[in-house]
């Protein structure tokens, strides 16, 4: 799990997710499947208690508190549904 304070923390994994094109189902809004190496990831977006963006992932590396490429393609999602919630 890690906290989401800035694009740029995401850059690399963003690079990532557009060379491998993960596919990303949507579960419900916040929670999504990603495709990986080893089968599909869950990845959870949500606010914690003090306002944070936390970003959760099933992979090794988000466990260790990296930003996974997953974590990236499911944020580009859920930042798209988010925008339009607002506006809805
Ligand atoms: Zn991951």
């Amino acid at each position: 799990m890690f906290i989401l304070k800035g694009i740029d923390q995401l850059t690399n994994a963003i690079a990532k997710a557009k060379k491998v094109r993960p596919r990303v189902e949507f579960d419900r809004f916040g929670r999504y499947r990603v495709s990986g190496s080893k089968g599909y990831y869950t990845v959870i977006c949500r606010k914690d208690e003090r306002g944070y963006k936390t970003v959760a992932c099933t992979c090794r590396g988000a466990e260790k508190g990296l930003a996974c490429y997953h974590a990236a393609a499911a944020l580009s999602l859920h930042i798209g549904l988010a925008r339009r919630q607002q506006t809805a």
